[in-house]
């Protein structure tokens, strides 16, 4: 490692024009006491406020300062990806525009890596004020992907972390659309530590996240790092299977013991029923499976840049 190593800071920006000089100064404050390089990068992800032109002031003055400008907005995953592919430090920490992800943490995160670990995790503490939805749905999803997941996705984290330049080197490789990078940087199964802290509430402007963005990146977690929908197939094949053979024995057995009649009709509508909605629900699951495929193999970019500010 050397002496003085330099630093990249990644912050994806989405009609950020109020945050970002807010942002500037609290890293321009943590970096003061650092004798090492850093870089500052924003990518501005098709915002429709003055986010490009805040950018292109505070990159004329400070040369920290380096923008990539995409083409429109293809959201916070493809904007942080194409950020991390650019970032040229030993050590490169994600974070969000807003600060909520506090650059005061960042400290002990860098404390960490310096001990020797390849990736540090901020870990959130709290879900304050975040809407019920929110939180519910977080919980929920968290508990379910580590009962499903192949690989271990740590808890009630996002995508504020520090990675080592090995594991980054790695990520930018990986040519999958569908970007979840949490589950992308768990995979490569490094040395990680976490580090805990209270998550702040946004400082200025409205979340770019609504709600079918997180959906979204729900979907792709899902999809893309388990098999839970193939085992939710399998177990409502099973389901109604079964409850198909147990309506069938309940049916003979009462014809049998009673002399009870039936008209088959009645058990045919509801068995009917059951494996439509077993056959719709494998569908879906794999035209999931198949519209990830053709995204792949379409190979298209990932993201379109505009233009590139302070780069070398
Ligand atoms: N963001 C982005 N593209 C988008 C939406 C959001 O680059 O389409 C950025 C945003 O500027 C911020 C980060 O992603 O830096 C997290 O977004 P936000 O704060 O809106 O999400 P939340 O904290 O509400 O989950
Ligand atoms: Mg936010």
């Amino acid at each position: 490692m050397p002496e003085n190593p330099k630093y990249s800071f990644v912050v994806p920006a989405y009609n950020e024009e109020k945050n970002i000089p807010l942002l500037y100064k609290r890293i321009i404050s943590l970096m003061d006491h650092h004798k090492s390089s850093w870089e500052l990068i924003f990518i501005n992800d098709g915002s429709i406020d003055k986010t490009i032109q805040i950018l292109q002031e505070i990159s004329d003055k400070d040369k920290h300062v380096k923008y990539i400008d995409l083409s429109r907005n293809f959201g916070h995953q493809a904007a942080l990806s194409a950020g991390l592919k650019y970032a040229g430090g030993e050590a490169v920490i994600s974070m969000d525009c807003d600060l909520q992800d506090p650059p005061e943490v960042i400290q002990q995160m860098i404390d960490k890596w310096l001990e020797g670990n390849h990736i540090i995790y901020a870990r959130r503490q709290n879900f304050r004020k975040d809407s019920f939805l929110k939180k519910i749905g977080s919980k929920i999803y968290y508990r379910l992907m580590g009962k499903f997941t192949r690989i271990e996705i740590p808890k009630n984290v996002g995508d504020f972390r520090l990675v080592d330049k090995k594991v980054l080197a790695e990520i930018n490789q990986m040519t999958e659309h569908s970007r979840y990078l949490r589950g992308m940087v768990a995979w490569t199964g490094f040395k990680h530590e976490f580090v805990d802290y209270h998550r702040p509430d946004r400082q200025k402007g409205e979340s770019g996240y609504t709600l079918g963005k997180l959906a979204k990146l729900g979907m792709d977690g899902v999809f893309n790092f388990s098999m839970l929908p193939l085992r939710i197939g399998f177990l409502l094949g099973l389901i109604s299977m079964i409850s198909g053979f147990g309506l069938l024995l309940y049916q003979i057995i009462d014809v049998i013991m009673t002399g009870a009649y039936y008209h088959l009709y009645k058990w045919l509508v509801v068995i009917l029923f059951i494996f439509m909605g077993f056959m719709f629900m494998l569908f879906w699951i794999i035209g999931e499976y198949i519209g990830k495929i053709y995204d792949d193999v379409r190979q298209r970019p990932l993201y379109v840049i505009s233009e590139m500010k302070n780069f070398e």
